[in-house]
């Protein structure tokens, strides 16, 4: 990277509760803040990428250790955590649980319980209010210097899959998108998903479907966690495809 270039960040927690809101759009509008956009004038784009990170505490890991291995650095979610510590602990539990039957009374009450007991009062995909309960946003049109729509900024994570291989991103239910989602929560996979893969169109009868264009998913997973319905089903794509954005 030459010392010219800045990588502008942006984080939106996924607990959020309107189903309008739209965080690439988010991100656009804060580019245009005149603390920001002083950086960023006379500038060119020249990349983009998306991802759910896990951003607040330890509640938010997954499990990390197991026999023999361990996950470790962003893949694992440490970003805001120091992994010795939250690695300790985890593989103090998971020795506990195999003792267990003959340590029933004799519980190391330090490290090992803690993981336990934190934990999310709700997931965010619990926490979208209905679309009727709230206002519409009307984000601004991108001016093409600073601001930008999805598709042009998908083309710049250098995202590609193989045109034959299976879908990675299917549905549950079929009916599920038009029947709860748009009907209830106005689509909200359509503006979440910072790259544009979920499209709600016409039928030419009145009503709409949904369309998946998997192959611009840049696999940030935010529609695993957000969507109210958990209706999608995210496998990782056949032959290593996915965004190739090497500035993240
Ligand atoms: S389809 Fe899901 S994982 Fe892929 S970019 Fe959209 S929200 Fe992220």
């Amino acid at each position: 990277m030459d010392d010219n270039r800045i990588v502008t960040g942006f984080v939106v927690g996924l607990g959020y509760t309107k189903p309008y809101l739209s965080p690439f759009e988010e991100f656009q509008r804060y580019k245009m803040h005149p603390e920001v956009r002083k950086f960023l004038e006379g500038g060119r784009r020249l990349s983009y990428g998306a991802r759910a990170i896990a951003a607040v505490g330890l509640m938010s890991l997954p499990k990390l250790v197991f026999p023999g291995g361990a996950l470790v650095g962003n893949e694992a979610g440490f970003s805001t955590l120091r992994a010795s510590r939250v690695l300790t602990a985890q593989s103090k539990r998971a020795r506990w649980e195999r003792r267990r039957p003959s340590m029933r009374f004799k519980r190391d009450a330090s490290a090992t319980n803690w993981i336990r007991i934190l934990k999310h009062a709700q997931s965010n995909h619990e926490m979208l209010k209905p679309a009727s309960e709230c206002r519409k946003i009307d984000y601004p049109k991108p001016d093409g210097k600073l601001t930008f729509d999805r598709l042009s900024s998908v083309f710049l994570s250098y995202t590609n899959h193989d045109d034959n291989q299976p879908a990675h991103l299917t549905l549950k239910d079929p009916a599920v998108p038009t029947n709860v989602n748009l009907r209830h929560y106005a689509g909200s996979e359509s503006r979440y998903c910072p790259a544009g893969v979920y499209e709600f169109v016409e039928t030419g009868d009145g009503h709409e479907r949904l369309v998946i264009n998997a192959q611009n998913c840049v696999h940030c997973k935010t529609c695993d966690i957000k969507l109210p319905t958990q209706n999608i089903v995210w496998v990782p794509p056949e032959g290593g495809g996915g965004p190739n954005c090497t500035d993240m």
